[in-house]
Parts: structure tokens; sequence; C-alpha cells
């Protein structure tokens, strides 16, 4: 059928997570430094409780430290600023997580500015958002950071591509976009009110869709031999009633047309935790040259 590569994201996921496993080996011998990464979960949502586990499975396995901090859902918000203060302080911590959504008695972005911005392996605090539109150096969001890592792995200099990303979140669509103008893409930013969105994704050499819409992008969208990059994780019924995860993109019709393509599951989804442990590391290593 298709003439796509498809990019294995479980392997190149699992490539960072060695590499960051040997970094964290070498801090260890020459700093006497272990990374350490600070996971906050309030509530007993069952999706964030597997984010959770699996984030303190794999920090651990790359010879990092884990503290999960797990919060009843009724805690206040006074009480989490109070947590987020002490894990700034700690000097054991480098990378602080707070696992969304958070209930709705807590505001989540006053919870986010409080993160001390030098630990903030999410990305999302304003002084970090500021840095990467700046293009300065800064903690840059895991998933569109996975993303490019993916393209990169195709097609190592990106530079000139006309890149088009679908959707405009602040976690996936902006930031994405942000990354791939440093790599020097002539970067399209389509989103729900973009005009002829087929004919705007037909210019990409590289698409990177984050919607949320079920193969929403269909083959003839794609440009022969373009760089699909599939961020939508979507749960939609399949045969026999059973639950089956699917993305954004048409995938048995696009792979017949783009030169590579992540499938769903198994692209980028698995990329966002190896690139939360490089972040952590990068965390540890510059908040301890700071402190000598
Ligand atoms: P979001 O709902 O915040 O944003 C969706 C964006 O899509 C919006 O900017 C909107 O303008 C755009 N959009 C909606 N309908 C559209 C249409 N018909 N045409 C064009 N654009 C349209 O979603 P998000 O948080 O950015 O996530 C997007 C998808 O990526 C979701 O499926 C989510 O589950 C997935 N996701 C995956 C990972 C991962 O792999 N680790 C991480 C984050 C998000």
């Amino acid at each position: 059928m298709a003439g796509a590569k498809v990019i294995d994201g479980k392997a190149i996921a699992a490539e960072v997570r060695r590499s960051v496993a040997a970094d964290v080996e070498t801090m260890r011998r020459e700093a006497g430094v272990t990374p350490g990464l600070a996971v906050v979960l309030v509530g007993e949502d069952p999706a964030s409780q597997v984010y959770v586990r699996n984030k303190a499975h794999q920090t651990v396995e790359a010879g990092m430290r884990s503290f999960e901090h797990k919060l009843a859902a009724s805690t206040s918000e006074a009480d989490l600023l109070k947590l987020i203060a002490d894990l700034n302080r700690s000097t054991d911590v480098h990378g602080i997580l707070v696992q969304l959504p958070l209930p709705g008695q807590i505001d989540a972005r006053k919870v986010l500015e409080a993160i001390d911005p030098a630990k903030d392996v999410d990305g999302f605090h304003p002084v970090n958002v500021g840095r990467l539109s700046a293009g300065e150096r800064s903690l840059v969001p895991c998933t569109p950071a996975g993303c490019v890592i993916l393209a990169k792995s195709v097609q190592p200099e990106l530079k000139g591509l006309e890149a088009v990303v679908i959707g405009r979140s602040n976690i996936v669509g902006k930031p994405v976009a942000q990354l791939l103008l440093r790599e020097d893409c002539t970067v399209t930013i389509a989103h729900s009110r973009t005009r002829d969105l087929p004919a705007v994704v037909r210019r990409g050499d590289l698409v990177i869709a984050a919607v949320g819409r079920p193969g929403m992008v269909r083959g003839d969208w794609i440009k022969p031999g373009a760089i699909v990059i599939d961020v939508g994780i979507n749960r939609v019924e399949g045969p026999g009633g059973k639950a089956r995860l699917v993305g954004d993109v048409a995938y048995e019709e696009a792979a017949r047309i783009a030169g590579a393509i992540t499938p769903v599951p198994g692209g980028v989804g698995p990329m966002t935790i190896a690139c939360l442990l490089k972040n952590t590391v990068s965390a540890a290593r510059e908040q301890t040259s700071r402190t000598g």
C-alpha cells in the first residue's frame, strides 16, 4: 500500500531516553548531582493517574529521582501553592510538573505561574513562553519538542521548508510553530477559522496536525513526499464496538502520498515523556552550574 516511511516514535523515544540516562550518569559522576523530577497530581482523574505513573516509572528508569505528590481532589489553591513554593526551594528537585487538568477550585494559570521558570520542565510558564518566542534559550514544551525530533529523524535539516501547523493551542500549535521558525522553516499556522484548509495544507513540505478531530486531514490534502507529524490522539469506536486511538490524519490515505508519516499510537505520543526527561536533565545542569 503505502509509499511513506513510517516514523517509529517508540524507537526514537527509547533512543532519547537512553541518551538522557547517559547524561544523568555523567552528571552524577562529574557533579555528584542526581536530577530530580517532582510530579504533582490533584484528584483522581484515571487518565492523569496513568500519565503520572508512566512519568514516574520512566524517570526512575533513566536514573533520576522521582517525587510524586498525590493530593486530594478537594485540595485548596493555597495548599497547592504552598507545595509549589516548597518544591521551588528544594535542592533535590530540578523539575516540577503539575498534571493538568486541575479541579475547578484551583486557578491553573496561577499555579503554573508559581513554578520557578528554571524548574518549569513543561515549558508553560510565561517566562519560558516569552523566551521561546524571542528565540532565547528556554525550557521548551515537551510534545512540540518531540515533533521536531521526529521530523528531523527523516530530514535532519529543516531549513527553508514550508511548514504548516494545524492548530494554535498554547501547548502544541503555537510552540511547535516557534520551534519550526527556529529551524528556519517558513511557518503557516492554520486553525478553525482558516479559509480553504486543504489548499493551505497542500503547501506543506512538513505538516503538523494538532487539532483533536479524528481523520480530519485527508490524503489529497498532502503534498506528495511531505513529512506528516500527527499529534492528534482521538478515541473512536472500532470494529465490534471496541475503543481505539486514531490521529487527526486519515492515515491510510495520507501514507500513500506522504514521504514519511507518524502512526497513532506509536508516533508523537511516546516522545512527550522522553522530552520531559530531557528537559529535567537540562534544568538540573543549568541549576547546578548556577550554584557552582
Ligand atoms: P486544543 O483543543 O487546545 O486545540 C485544537 C486546535 O485545533 C485549536 O487551535 C483550533 O483552532 C484547531 N481546530 C479545531 N477545529 C479545527 C478545524 N476544523 N480546522 C482547523 N483547525 C481546527 O487541542 P490541543 O491541546 O492542541 O491538542 C490537539 C490534539 O493533540 C488532541 O487530539 C490532543 O489529544 C493531542 N495531544 C497529544 C499529545 C501527545 O501526543 N502527547 C499532547 C498534547 C495534545
